[in-house]
């Protein structure tokens, strides 16, 4: 069996659903179990009529409601004929689930209120889309993945429980597909054990996807995206970024650490555990090669570029000129631990402490009031943090020409620039 997922730039219009089938087409026979996002911009959307609701604005999130109702609504007559009136039914139901509480005044804190409001998206989605290959004879079962995925109620970071949901997949799921070849369902969302909805995180489909590849002994997990495969650069800063057409695991979590938004960096582990191979592929041309990531070593890989833009450096000090010990490397570490901040790049020197940080200005300005306590604390903003992996005195030349370094350092494997602003 394997696993597909699709997100939601595949599946935000009636083209690209209609393009989703056409793939889909090609696997007849396959067993696929297959994970489907909100469609589009819809989380974003979602989160607004959240907002309001939790700002005592229940009017107005409940028009904002209204605006993602039509737009789901439109898309399935658009889509449907035979199957029309059953996925309006199921939608409805929704709907209600939703407007129900909107209707309520919030008593409970945000984050499960978003979780409720939010993890609708992916279940109008899905249900559209289940709804319209069944239309078009690629048959396959809906699931509601809230009664399969259990987590705790650490509601928008919510944690797998992975041994119920573990059994609850090979016990639902498995037995499933003796009738189905398909199966079809949501990523990102789950349910606590007193079946409150939840969810993983921004962009947690991925996550989803794979944990399900894990429990399933998946051979593969298929991540359809509108790119051409993962890329050595992000195209939008170097528009001669190159597909890299094979990567392993660890490669991939590097290149994630330094910021590269290849795939959700949570998704590489319950792969890697068993070793499923991991394939990204365009959805907008399925004959493209893609990106094989495996867990055997590659060689050979080129330059892998990742520039973080608006970056701001803390510069500590010593008053008294006495080194920088680990009293002081010790409390700034917690202070980030504290504040939830994880520094891009650090560096000691004798009497100094330097730490880079994306421009988040409140926990910036928190961060340099608490160690001015101790510390002579130095901002500079505006900079730009380089990383090459695999890097070539060429590429490095080429990109640092009539640029200011500010700081450097290098292992063998990966190499890193802050540099400044250009006037
Ligand atoms: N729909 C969710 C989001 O936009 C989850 C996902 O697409 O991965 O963050
Ligand atoms: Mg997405």
């Amino acid at each position: 069996m394997k696993v597909f997922k699709f997100g939601g730039a595949s599946v935000n219009s009636v083209e690209r659903i209609k393009n989703l089938a056409d793939i889909l087409e090609k696997f007849r026979g396959e067993k696929l179990l297959i994970v489907i996002s909100a469609m589009g911009k819809t989380t974003n959307a979602l989160e607004k009529v959240v907002n309001a609701f939790y700002e005592g604005k229940k009017e107005e999130a409940l028009q904002l409601f209204e605006l993602v109702k039509q737009q789901h609504l439109t898309t399935a007559k658009y889509l449907l004929v035979t199957h029309y009136l059953s996925c309006e039914t199921q939608l409805k139901d929704f709907f209600t689930e939703a407007e129900w509480l909107i209707h309520d005044k919030p008593v409970r804190d945000f984050d499960y209120y978003y979780d409720q409001v939010v993890c609708t998206g992916e279940l109008f989605s899905t249900s559209i889309v289940s709804h319209y290959l069944n239309e078009r004879g690629i048959d396959n079962k809906w699931l509601d993945v809230r009664d399969i995925f259990r987590t705790d109620d650490d509601f928008r970071d919510a944690n797998i429980d992975w041994d119920y949901t573990g059994s609850k997949v090979r016990s639902s799921i498995v037995p499933l597909f003796d009738e189905k070849d398909i199966v079809l369902t949501q990523g990102f969302i789950g349910a606590t054990d007193e079946n409150e909805s939840t969810t993983l995180g921004r962009e947690g489909s991925d996550y989803s996807a794979s944990v399900f590849a894990n429990m399933l002994d998946a051979e593969s997990l298929t991540i359809w995206k509108d790119v051409e495969a993962v890329m050595n650069a992000d195209p939008r800063q170097f528009p001669e970024a190159i597909p890299i057409h094979e990567l392993n695991y660890d490669e991939v979590i590097e290149m994630a650490y330094y910021g590269a938004q290849v795939i959700h960096p949570k998704t590489i582990k319950p792969l890697q555990n068993k070793s499923i191979p991991l394939y990204v592929k365009c959805f907008l041309k399925p004959s493209l090669q893609g990106t094989e990531i495996h867990n055997k070593p590659v060689r050979h890989l080129p330059p892998v570029i990742v520039l973080k833009e608006k970056q701001t450096m803390l510069q500590m000090s010593s008053r008294d000129f006495s080194f920088i010990g680990e009293h002081h490397v010790g409390h700034l570490y917690s202070l980030f631990e504290k504040m939830h901040i994880k520094p891009n790049l650090t560096q000691n020197t004798a009497i100094s402490f330097l730490c880079v940080l994306d421009d988040r200005p409140d926990k910036i300005e928190k961060l340099a009031m608490a160690a001015s306590e101790f510390l002579d604390v130095q901002v500079t903003r505006e900079l730009s943090l380089l990383t090459i992996r695999h890097y070539t005195k060429e590429v490095f030349e080429n990109l640092t020409k009539g640029k200011k370094v500010l700081l450097r350092q290098q292992t063998p494997d990966t190499i890193q620039l802050l540099l400044a602003a250009q006037d």
